[in-house]
């Protein structure tokens, strides 16, 4: 069980993640054994025919239950579609933690499990205690791009964690560029880590079980807003007569995401202040910067849905107190803060 390695889930993520680590793997001891299982056998054999094509010689079988997976290795790793058939893999009939519960207590101890599916986050923590309770180890590690971009500094500013990329989903899992966001005990993180490092560039211990998946669910909420909103600025620049490659140019060499020393380090004091980012200060009602863009957008009747939004935080913040409308835009996560989520 000690140099063999299982992995459950071979689809677009799996099948590419488990590619980089076992290749990496072979290259460093000819005597290591792997194991795959997927619910569908056909994507157990082609990834099987695959590797054993670039690595004559490999030591790869297929197993059809969680189960025999565990009795085979001693590290899990497992990439699902989401919370049903992690529940099922890990706790179903035949699953991982049936297999675990029949090793006899120090194999069971020996055992890691990286559950790298995004999802639920209940779920997670739940089977991550079922299989801690027999001895062995688990983190939760989500994955996301892995190159750190301007606005993963310009969110660090936020104390959000956005971690994404050029080379996010299934093409960074088969260049290896993925990062994963991981939750566990410090000991999990630890024996996880040359396992992430076969198939990632980054692994950012996020807290304990669960934190990796608050992290990507975090980032993923960044993500979506993002895109809209990048798609209401696409339209309102088109509309307004400038030509798409040129607005993706400009949004991709990141005007607007500043970059700069973190204006949180220093109370917010210095930047863009929060006034100029809707209207001007010293009291004239002169449109500035977002103010701008809506005055253009009613002229060209574009609705703005996420830049409405986001405006009425910042109009919120300028009302509060002009000591907070003089300091840097990115202080309006602090008046968010102390609002309840709807
Ligand atoms: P996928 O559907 O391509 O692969 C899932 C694989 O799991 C399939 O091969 C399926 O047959 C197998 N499977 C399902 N139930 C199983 C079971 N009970 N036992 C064994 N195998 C089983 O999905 P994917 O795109 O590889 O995504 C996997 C996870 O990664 C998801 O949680 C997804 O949200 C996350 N993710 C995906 C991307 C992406 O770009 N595709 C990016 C980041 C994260």
């Amino acid at each position: 069980r000690a140099s063999s390695i299982s992995f459950l889930g071979l689809g677009r993520m799996g099948s590419e993640m488990a590619f980089n680590l076992f290749s990496k793997r072979h290259a460093l001891a000819n005597s290591s054994t792997f194991v795959v299982c997927d619910a569908v056998p056909e994507a157990a054999r082609a990834f099987v025919a695959n590797f054993q094509n670039h690595f004559p010689g490999s030591q790869l079988s297929i197993v059809s239950t969680p189960e025999e997976a565990v009795l085979a290795s001693q590290t899990i790793v497992t990439m699902l579609p989401s919370s049903p058939q992690v529940r099922s893999v890990y706790s179903g009939d035949s699953g991982v933690l049936s297999a675990l519960q029949a090793l006899p207590r120090a194999q069971a101890e020996e055992t890691l499990c990286i559950d790298s599916t995004t999802l639920d986050i209940d779920v997670a923590r739940q089977v991550s205690a079922h299989v801690v309770g027999t001895g062995a180890q688990m983190v939760d590690a989500p994955v996301s791009g892995g190159t750190e971009t301007r606005c993963l500094r310009f969110c660090r500013y936020l104390n959000v964690l956005l971690l994404r990329g050029a080379w996010a989903g299934v093409t960074g899992a088969k260049v290896g560029s993925l990062a994963f966001l991981v939750g566990g005990t410090d000991t999990a993180f630890e024996l996880a880590k040359p396992f992430i490092a076969d198939m990632g560039r980054r692994a950012v211990h996020c807290g304990p079980a669960g934190s990796g998946l608050v992290a990507k669910i975090c980032n993923n909420l960044m993500l979506g807003v993002q895109q809209v909103v990048t798609s209401e600025a696409m339209l309102l620049g088109q509309r307004l007569g400038v030509r798409a490659d040129v607005l993706a140019d400009v949004i991709g060499s990141a005007t607007a995401l500043h970059d700069k020393a973190p204006p949180s380090e220093r109370d917010f004091e210095g930047g863009f202040a929060t006034a100029l980012m809707v209207k001007l200060l010293m009291g004239r009602k002169l449109w500035q910067d977002m103010g701008l863009a809506f005055k253009s957008a009613n002229l060209v009747g574009t609705a703005l849905p996420l830049g409405t939004a986001a405006k009425r935080i910042y109009e919120d913040v300028i009302e509060s107190s002009p000591e907070l409308a003089r300091k840097d835009f990115s202080n309006a996560s602090c008046i968010m803060s102390a609002e309840k989520p709807s």
